[in-house]
């Protein structure tokens, strides 16, 4: 692997919340989630927890450490289901080496969609996983990695679910083109 002076930079994937806050996605982060891109037919869906860290008096978020897949996870071309306890040890580690700082902000899988959406499934998941969740910032993240976009959505108690914006998108393109 060698980078390239022509191109930018590895950046992440930065979204905007609809109360003018940032979802930062850092590079890290975005390259593991351009690693496990569906981009050959038989490759199965990936998919983890999001932790990262809310910003002190600002509204803004940055993810920075993400699990990937794993023992005990279910895996198909079409669905992804999590083991939860190999995923809540992860949750914890990240407290506790962080000094109380990193904390779980949601979920992320991958599609097999150029530009992924939701489908029903993942809708009523979010759901189940938002209300069943304590969260103390009142919203949970919630990101789908398509082949060549990247989108990511916000469930909030007072709002329900919304979409966040990015600019310019699809940002993984990036990602991947610094990587090559
Ligand atoms: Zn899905």
């Amino acid at each position: 692997m060698c980078l390239k002076a022509s191109v930018a930079p590895l950046e992440g994937a930065l979204f905007l919340r609809e109360n003018g806050g940032r979802f930062w996605i850092a590079p890290d982060v975005a390259a593991t989630f351009a690693r496990h891109r569906q981009l050959s037919r038989w490759r199965r869906e990936a998919g983890g927890v999001i932790l990262g860290r809310w910003i002190l008096d600002t509204e803004d978020v940055v993810v920075d450490v993400v699990s990937e897949p794993g023992r005990g996870d279910r895996r198909g071309r079409f669905f992804f289901h999590r083991e939860r306890e190999r995923a809540q040890a992860i949750v914890d580690d990240a407290w506790q080496s962080s000094l109380n700082s990193r904390v779980y902000l949601g979920e992320w899988h991958t599609h097999p969609q150029d530009v992924p959406s939701p489908s029903s499934a993942d809708v009523d998941d979010w759901r189940r996983i938002a209300h069943g969740a304590i969260y103390e910032s009142q919203a949970l993240f919630f990101i789908i990695v398509g082949r060549s976009a990247l989108r990511a959505w916000q469930f909030s108690t007072d709002k329900g679910l919304g979409i966040l914006h990015s600019s310019p998108s699809p940002l993984i393109d990036r990602v991947v083109a610094t990587s090559r």
